[in-house]
């Protein structure tokens, strides 16, 4: 593992609308959880990097003070949500000696920001104390990603992340402190993590665990990231990866006919879990006299 120490200009990205965020906040570039679907790895080839091996060992860590992040997040409006690991696990291994993000949740204490955070790892629970005081004022929801209980499939689609079990325990340790968690069901994988059974353990548990809300999504590639995971694919079992091929266009892009079908299925395990699609908010805190003393 190398990682590559960054002093950004800036470190909370703004305008990112187009990607459905106000603002966004990434520690890192890079990640050693290694999915093989993932739609960053393309962003190291802005680096000479490429998107195997490199995205996996080779880590960009954001370093600043805390003096600059309080300077950005003062023109952040209020309003605005920053969502924390839209690009790269906030909680990926290196954060255990770094602590940017918990830096980062330090900061939004004091800004008042609401915040979602985006992870497949139970070092997000290290920051309960942070996480739970965010909660309390409705400032976060937290967002676990898992697209299978299958324990050997994860640990071949994602062979550096925690297990099925382990991020079902996360979610049990947020939920258990009142901390709103969103599961998301995504990248759903046809042919490999779409079939009833699959997707029916997940909604089910989801509701036995009260995740206040569950999003689900297929996989979506660019032409590129399609060859890489169907190359990764095929080393598993070269069949079912005919089979998954058979559900995208020559240039990567997921067949309508089965989005429609993928959709009227989510939508029936919506309706039959009773779990919402419409996220809960997190609300900016706004500080009084007497919040500013407790502080
Ligand atoms: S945890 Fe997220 S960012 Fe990291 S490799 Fe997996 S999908 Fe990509």
């Amino acid at each position: 593992m190398e990682i590559r120490v960054q002093q950004p200009k800036t470190i909370i990205n703004r305008n990112v609308h187009h990607f459905g965020f106000d603002a966004t906040f990434n520690p890192y570039r890079g990640c050693s959880h290694a999915c093989k679907y993932c739609y960053a790895r393309d962003t190291h080839q802005f680096f000479n990097l490429d998107r195997g091996h490199d995205f996996e060992r080779i880590i960009f860590a954001k370093e600043f003070t805390g003096a600059q992040v309080m300077d950005q997040l003062s023109r952040v409006p209020l309003s605005q949500t920053i969502a924390i690991g839209t690009a790269t696990d906030p909680y990926q291994p290196i954060e255990g000696q770094l602590r940017i993000t918990r830096k980062f949740l330090q900061a939004i204490l004091l800004s008042g920001h609401g915040v979602t955070i985006t992870t497949k790892s139970p070092l997000v629970l290290r920051d309960l104390d942070l996480i739970t005081a965010l909660a309390i004022r409705q400032q976060i929801v937290v967002h676990i990603s898992l697209i299978t209980d299958n324990t050997t499939l994860a640990h071949q689609l994602e062979p550096g992340t925690s297990s099925p079990r382990r991020r079902w325990q996360i979610v049990d340790g947020l939920v258990a402190q009142q901390v709103p968690v969103a599961l998301f069901c995504a990248p759903i994988i046809p042919g490999w993590t779409d079939d009833l059974e699959t997707l029916n353990a997940i909604f089910a548990t989801a509701r036995q665990k009260r995740v206040t809300w569950l999003m689900a999504a297929p996989v979506h590639f660019t032409p590129p990231m399609f060859e890489y995971f169907s190359a990764h694919l095929a080393t598993i079992d070269a069949t079912r990866t005919l089979t998954f091929r058979r559900h995208f266009a020559d240039n990567g892009a997921l067949l309508p006919w089965y989005r429609r079908q993928l959709q009227q299925t989510i939508d029936r395990l919506r309706g039959q879990y009773h779990l919402s699609e419409q996220g809960l908010t997190p609300r900016p805190h706004q500080f009084t006299v007497q919040t500013v003393f407790d502080i």
